[in-house]
């Protein structure tokens, strides 16, 4: 679990209980400006039977007579309370409002362990912070198509794109599953409309539900934004975060590389970003529309290196399958 979004969510949750322990103080204040016998009564039900604890030290009354005594009072001062609430027009819970989990108390802690509306939260902002929109997040491997991409054996390739796009496939399962054990990346290249970031939001969907943490973006975006930062255009604490999650994240996915304004800044950030990234072990997708050769014509000679000695290279060929699909969703 990434500790910074754990964190986010542990404050979210007391600024939570926080909130509610501030409502029912306001509550209560106006509820018993109307009942002071109310007051009483919370007083009472507030000191949790103090005085019979006394009486029981003192040996006046058995612990069992106690027990059943204060379990007794305190079904009669409850039943006189909703009453009185309900007199004045107010629901049963008006002072003691739901929690938004009831299984830990919004605390977000079981026994020690974290209850699972915590972890969800947590999961939850893994997904936002990943920036995989609604629609890319429906993408899995489960709904991969590969009847999408022609049987024909290609004459350039030797192989249909459809027997093609099964080993493909494979690979990518097998990215997800061997995440933690083996360091290599991926680079997605050839045209558009074949299903390159479509494979890529499907290991991604995989990484975020076992808790990884991915960022997705276009090169355009992921260079705009660290060049506005370099020049201190933008040093809002958004910006910020996003430059330092561009290294930090288990999975970074560029997406269209090579549809971005080139600059030498940005030819030098996209080195800086593949080789720290490589010298921390943490792993990348890059997807472009550029050939191989095209790569290396537009990049320097050292990112192409890079990329050919640290990313399995995985071509993409065949029609558009966009057309496909969208005759099908008709
Ligand atoms: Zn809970």
């Amino acid at each position: 679990m990434n500790s910074d979004i754990k964190a986010l969510v542990e404050t979210r949750f007391l600024t939570r209980r926080t909130a509610r322990e501030q409502l029912i103080e306001e509550r209560k204040k106006e509820v018993f400006q109307k009942s002071p016998r109310l007051k009483e009564i919370e007083t009472e039900l507030d000191s949790n039977g103090y005085s019979v604890m006394l009486e029981i030290m003192d040996g006046k009354i058995s612990p069992e007579d106690g027990a059943k005594f204060l379990r007794e009072r305190h079904k009669k001062l409850n039943e006189e309370k909703k009453e009185i609430l309900s007199v004045l027009g107010y629901s049963e819970d008006y002072l003691n409002p739901p929690y938004n989990c009831d299984k830990c108390n919004d605390t977000g802690y079981v026994n020690g362990e974290l209850c699972t509306c915590f972890k969800n939260e947590v999961i939850k902002e893994t997904y936002k912070e990943s920036n995989l929109t609604k629609q890319l997040q429906n993408q899995t491997f489960l709904n991969f198509k590969l009847d999408y991409y022609s049987d024909e054996v290609s004459d350039e390739e030797g192989i249909s794109p459809r027997e093609h796009m099964r080993t493909v496939l494979a690979r990518c399962v097998s990215f997800v599953a061997d995440f933690d054990k083996v360091n290599t990346n991926l680079l997605f290249y050839g045209p558009s409309g074949l299903g390159k970031t479509y494979l890529s939001s499907c290991i991604a969907n995989e990484l975020l539900e076992g808790n990884k943490t991915v960022l997705y973006h276009t090169a355009s975006v992921i260079f705009s934004a660290l060049e506005e930062m370099r020049f201190g255009r933008d040093q809002s604490e958004e910006a910020q975060i996003l430059a330092r999650r561009i290294f930090d994240v288990d999975l970074l996915i560029i997406d269209d590389l090579g549809t971005e304004f080139m600059t030498q800044f940005s030819v030098a950030e996209l080195f800086r970003i593949i080789n720290t990234r490589l010298l921390n072990g943490k792993k990348m997708i890059i997807s472009t529309n550029l050939s191989l050769e095209d790569l290396e014509k537009k990049y320097s000679e050292r990112i192409v290196s890079r990329i050919m000695g640290s990313f399995d290279l995985i071509k993409f060929f065949g029609e558009d399958i966009r057309v496909k699909k969208a005759l099908e969703g008709r």
